[in-house]
């Protein structure tokens, strides 16, 4: 058999999809002269907000500092004060937890569900008391976090509902929103992988709080509203307009590139097999995008050396969660053990709007013949 190369995701294969428009937006904006702060921002971040049904999108270098623009506009806004609580899911990737601690905030870890792999909704409301202020939800691996418990949760304890969407562009919930437009704001990561993915670093908030969109826009120029007047300590954290040209492209093309992602997924769902291989719950098409398609396996790292030896790239997310990280050496000690059990068995088979039918089941079949 000859050997067939399936790497876990090629960007250069998903740029060429898009290629001769993406190549003519950049050349669009390098003879234009104007290269930050100008229409290709404008005309993007007017198109995602529609897209995501927010009636604000503010631009910024990346979907960390999104996050980290959300909770210090909620501070400036003297919504929320260091040490005050956000309760959040303890398998997130580590950007949701240093976004909230970056702010003097504590991140209250909460276990996922093991079917599911989104936060445990069963869970949150005993972890709440007077200091929290927030709920983080992060829709992992493309899929919808969002309960109608959560919302009522934020209803009854007013707490403001924030949406970590890095992995989740184009998701619904059941009643048709779509995540980023669920809770008060939203931030967005166009981190090249993600399903909506620049050509480098971007990120973007989402919200429909004219308040929180104000302090967001000038926390990311440097706490600027106006030229030369400063109103905060803010930072340099825009989105370049060559980013944002290529993302305008991009998102014209969104819905079809996820709709393959599900016609993979699709297929590992109806033809994995293997009993050695364990999959999550699936749920109704719309509520997922597929970002990653991860599986779990007792002999993961066994698994992952396979595929590996026949020519197929896996990712494993995430190898340590952020409560054993060093950086977090205070939580250490902390035991999570379905956060725990993900991170040690989780692996991540390749998906995305370019992998061929192919290719998948090139995939399948290994994955389906593997034994330990
Ligand atoms: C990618 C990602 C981020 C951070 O985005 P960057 O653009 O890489 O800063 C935040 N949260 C989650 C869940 C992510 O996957």
């Amino acid at each position: 058999m000859t050997l067939m190369n399936i790497p876990f995701l090629s960007l250069k294969d998903v740029t060429a999809l898009h290629g001769a428009e993406i190549n003519e937006a950049v050349s669009r904006v390098v003879n234009s002269g104007w290269y930050l702060q100008g229409e290709e921002n404008d005309r993007f971040e007017r198109n995602y907000a529609k897209f995501i049904g927010s009636e604000h999108c503010i631009g910024c270098a990346n979907g960390l500092d999104a996050l980290i623009w959300i909770f210090r506009a909620y501070i400036e806004l003297g919504i929320m004060k260091p040490g005050d609580e956000v309760i959040v899911p303890a398998n997130t990737y580590i950007a949701t937890i240093l976004a909230i601690t970056e702010n003097g905030l504590k991140p209250v870890l909460v276990e996922p569900r093991l079917n599911t792999l989104e936060i445990d909704d069963d869970l949150i409301e005993e972890r709440i008391n007077e200091r929290t202020k927030a709920i983080c939800i992060v829709h992992l691996y493309g899929r919808n976090a969002y309960t109608e418990k959560i919302g009522q949760l934020c209803t009854k304890y007013n707490l403001k509902l924030v949406e970590d969407n890095a992995q989740a562009h184009g998701c619904k919930h059941t009643d048709g929103r779509i995540t980023g437009s669920i809770g008060d704001a939203a931030g967005h990561s166009f981190y090249p992988g993600k399903n909506l993915g620049a050509l480098g670093d971007g990120g973007a908030v989402t919200t429909s709080d004219p308040e929180l969109a104000a302090a967001v826009r000038a926390l990311a120029n440097y706490g600027s509203q106006k030229k030369y007047v400063f109103k905060y300590t803010g930072r340099n954290s825009r989105l370049d307009e060559i980013q944002a040209a290529v993302l305008d492209v991009k998102l014209k093309y969104l819905v079809e590139d996820n709709a393959h992602r599900k016609m993979v997924a699709q297929k590992y769902y109806v033809q994995i097999n293997n009993p050695l291989i364990k999959l999550p719950d699936s749920v109704p098409d719309e509520q997922n995008v597929y970002h990653l398609f991860p599986v779990f396996c007792e002999k993961r790292d066994e698994l992952q050396d396979y595929l590996e030896k026949n020519g197929v790239g896996t990712v494993i997310h995430y190898p340590v969660p952020p409560h054993k990280q060093e950086c977090y050496r205070e939580w250490n000690g902390m035991s999570l053990p379905v956060t725990e059990y993900i991170s040690d068995h989780e692996l991540s088979l390749p998906i995305g709007p370019s992998i061929t039918f192919e290719e998948v089941s090139r995939v399948i079949s290994l994955l389906n013949s593997f034994i330990f």
